[in-house]
């Protein structure tokens, strides 16, 4: 029998941990769904529904009395520890058991109060244990999606797109971005969405300049930029999606600037592929709108991962700090926009899909020809 998906990728992070490391410390809640199966979202960074603790040989996830049930039900390849103490006491106790003395733990999820915490309590217990900050380890595993993933990312979208051509037919003047960004919401919890990969961007107007914008009062009006950004979480994978509008005709420039955002997404979506530098991917579009003279209106990554997070490695960024040679399997955003102060935006975000030799384009809405 093949292994289940959880241990498979145990495995598969056991094999990625330094030699001198004892265990690895999860704190990151896709990283611990990832890991385990165990479905709990935490829904602010200062509550944890549980930690996982992977040893060599063992996988413990620690949680509390609200999750056991669900926690040992889910997480059958784990062994749940519930602690009733603290976390820390409990903690101690496994470390002491298994013999670890250098463990490396998730320093972008583990907060700083948490670490003085459990540090404190493992010192106290007469244990010597080397803390080491490890970044990236989970995440980068979980940049190759299995066809289970591809499958429930496929099916988010799908509902997302389905969505988006419903709430488009009922686009008019005087409604409010709110009031969009509402029906949204609303219909992809009717049709079957579990939840929001994230609250839905409705940018109208002057508003659509700015790429993260907040739907409130401001009215649609003929003539201008309507930006929809928004996507639908399905079996705990997310979509996202982005398309530009207009209400009446379009004047020359809201052509022109959608048409060189259109031609410098289809330049990626022909070019884009495994194996490539992510800074050159992103500069497959850069180029085109800086050559237009609008690269100083480009002024966020053209995309990233997406999967159990809507923003997940990744990056396709012009950043050295983020390089990363993309990798088959890794489903990303294609994402370019222009912004202009004062006018509007145009953004155009579809999901691809890489192959070794391809991007498979996964997003099926269709553009403004004119
Ligand atoms: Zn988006
Ligand atoms: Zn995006």
């Amino acid at each position: 029998m093949k292994p289940s998906l959880p241990a498979q990728r145990l495995a598969a992070l056991r094999d990625l941990l330094p030699p001198e490391q004892d265990a690895l410390l999860v704190a990151g809640p896709e990283n611990r769904r990832f890991l385990s199966g165990f479905t709990a979202r935490d829904d602010s960074f200062t509550e944890s529904s549980g930690l996982l603790l992977i040893t060599r040989d063992q996988a413990f996830l620690l949680t509390d009395f609200r999750y056991q049930e669900w926690a040992r039900q889910e997480a059958a390849d784990l062994e749940v520890v519930v602690y009733t103490q603290s976390l820390g006491t409990t903690l101690a106790g496994i470390l002491k058991d298994r013999e670890v003395r250098s463990l490396g733990f998730e320093s972008t999820y583990l907060t700083y109060r948490q670490y003085q915490r459990l540090t404190q309590t493992v010192a106290e217990s007469g244990l010597n244990v080397n803390w080491q900050p490890l970044e990236g380890t989970v995440e980068g595993l979980r940049e190759r999606k299995c066809p289970a993933e591809v499958a429930a990312i496929r099916q988010a979208l799908a509902l997302t797109e389905a969505v988006l051509l419903e709430v488009v037919q009922d686009l008019a003047p005087g409604r409010t971005e709110g009031e969009v960004a509402w029906e949204i919401e609303r219909r992809l919890r009717e049709k079957g969405a579990e939840g929001l990969a994230f609250p839905p961007i409705v940018a109208a107007g002057p508003n659509s300049a700015r790429p993260h914008h907040q739907p409130g009062d401001y009215r649609l009006e003929a003539g201008e930029p309507i930006i929809i950004d928004m996507g639908a979480r399905v079996a705990g994978y997310c979509a996202d999606l982005t398309r530009t509008f207009i209400l009446g005709p379009p004047d020359e420039q809201f052509q022109n600037i959608y048409q060189l955002v259109h031609r410098a997404q289809a330049r990626v979506e022909q070019e884009l592929r495994a194996g490539m530098d992510s800074r050159a991917g992103d500069a497959l579009a850069r180029e085109v709108i800086a050559a237009a003279g609008y690269g100083e209106a480009f002024g966020h990554s053209l995309g990233h991962g997406v999967g159990l997070a809507v923003h997940e490695a990744p990056s396709l960024s012009p950043h050295k700090d983020r390089a990363t040679t993309l990798k088959a399997g890794s489903v990303v955003t294609v994402e370019p926009g222009i912004y202009l102060t004062g006018w509007g935006g145009v953004r155009l975000e579809d999901m691809v899909l890489l192959h070794d030799d391809r991007a498979e384009v996964l997003t099926g809405v269709g553009f403004y020809e004119w």
